[in-house]
């Protein structure tokens, strides 16, 4: 497997309990997305019982997709880190600001 290494900006807390990758209120995906262009949902959000087992790092931002956030450029956030939750009954990226 080929290694990749870059920043990106980390996703420092997530109350999103019922995803997959949420333990402990953390998120160990290696990199989510953000977004569906008009709302900063969480797109790699995977309902499930069962939780990953691997919880050494917390996820980075790979893409966000919602243009209109002040810290999105060229559909990368640039924020230095965010925290997901949930709002308008839908997971949420809690930083996104306009
Ligand atoms: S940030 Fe998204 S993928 Fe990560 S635990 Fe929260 S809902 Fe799941
Ligand atoms: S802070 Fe803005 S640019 Fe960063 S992930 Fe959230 S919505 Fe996207």
């Amino acid at each position: 497997m080929k290694k990749l290494c870059f920043e990106m900006p980390v996703v420092s807390q997530c109350s999103v309990y019922s995803c997959a990758y949420n333990v402990n209120s953390g998120c160990h995906a290696k990199a989510i997305t953000i977004g569906d262009r008009k709302n900063p949902n969480c797109d790699t959000f995977l309902s499930a019982t069962d939780h990953c087992k691997e919880t050494k790092l917390s996820a980075g931002v790979g893409a966000c997709k919602v243009e209109a956030c002040k810290y999105n450029k060229d559909f990368e956030c640039r924020a230095e880190k965010i925290s997901v939750g949930f709002a308008k009954k839908t997971t949420y990226c809690l930083t996104y600001k306009v």
